[in-house]
């Protein structure tokens, strides 16, 4: 092996942590500096150093794309639309750009995690097949060739849908008791637990709500539990199956820890998640609102294959309204 083989190995994984840590998504206060963060780029450089000197591709999880809102003031529809389309061809052009520099790429396996709680947003299995078979078919027509996905089917071929969520939860969840102590010390799991519970607030308090505000919240409170007690045991199922993938979440992380807090878009403004919101183009550029917000704002829907694709909104209409949500999940 050539003598300078082990910096170059070292100086190349680097360069690689520098094209995703660029988009990193941060906790205010999570301790990162920097416009890369040194620390996360030294917490995480061993395991890309190890892929790199192993000649392998760079592989990511990604829990994240898991249907689409169940409130028809947020979304278009319950199929993926031009906001994910943008978001893949994102996440499939910062892997193209680690391809550049290391030539067995890179791969962000989309581990979709709709099936996982479901039933908890009241959304139905079907729409879940439905999105999931969205994606694969988007994922196929914009050419996006660093992009997998995987799901809970892909766990238990053939099992039912209430019969593999169980099975998930028996063997992965922590309790609730442990999730509560948790979110009572602070920091990243209370601003996760906040921003899930504020998603199903405004998920749920539709028309279809003939309770108390307070009633609502309650059961929001208690949901938002069980969607991080889901969410955490398919995260410890990934990592057993996926042992030496980096994880990346769209939820914002601390600084050096074992997740990357990643955004879904080039801008720092992108908050809103393409499944909470529909895709708005304005003055050549495209961000993410809410459905009623765009509508609002005078946005106009632009159809491909009979349903909603996404907005477009003159810019001049634009001025005083389109400020991007800042949303968390
Ligand atoms: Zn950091």
């Amino acid at each position: 092996m050539h003598r300078s083989a082990a910096p170059d190995i070292a100086l190349l994984a680097v360069d690689i942590l520098r094209e995703v840590l660029s988009h990193q998504r941060r906790l205010r206060d999570g301790g990162c500096a920097g416009t890369v963060c040194r620390h996360c780029v030294r917490h995480h450089l061993e395991a890309v150093r190890a892929a790199v000197e192993a000649g392998r591709r760079i592989e990511f999880v990604l829990p994240a794309f898991p249907v689409k809102s169940p409130n028809p003031a947020k979304v278009s529809g319950p199929l993926p639309d031009m906001a994910e389309e943008l978001a893949l061809r994102f996440l499939d052009a910062l892997c193209e750009r680690i391809g550049a520099v290391h030539a067995p790429g890179a791969v962000i396996r989309i581990c979709s995690d709709g099936r996982v709680f479901n039933d908890l947003l009241g959304v139905s299995d079907e729409n879940v097949t439905a999105y999931a078979r969205g994606l694969d078919a988007t994922i196929g027509r914009i050419g996006a060739r660093h992009l997998e996905q995987f799901t809970l089917d892909d766990v238990h071929p053939g099992v039912g849908h209430e019969d593999m969520r169980a099975l998930l939860t028996d063997g992965h969840a922590p309790t609730l008791e442990e999730l509560r102590a948790e979110v009572r010390g602070g920091g990243a799991p209370l601003a996760m637990y906040r921003g899930i519970t504020r998603f199903m607030l405004e998920d749920l308090s539709g028309p279809q709500w003939t309770g108390t505000r307070s009633a609502l919240q309650r059961k929001c409170r208690d949901l938002a539990y069980r969607v991080i007690q889901r969410s955490r045991a398919w995260g410890d199922l990934l990592g057993e199956l996926f042992p030496t993938a980096l994880r990346l979440s769209i939820h914002p992380q601390p600084c050096s820890t074992e997740k990357i807090g990643i955004l879904l878009a080039d801008t720092p403004d992108a908050w809103l998640t393409p499944w909470h919101g529909v895709a708005v183009e304005t003055g050549g550029r495209f961000t993410l609102m809410k459905r009623a917000e765009a509508e609002r704002a005078g946005a106009r829907p632009v159809l491909a294959d009979g349903r909603t694709s996404h907005y477009v909104l003159e810019p001049a209409a634009n001025a005083p309204v389109a400020s991007p949500a800042r949303a968390c999940a």
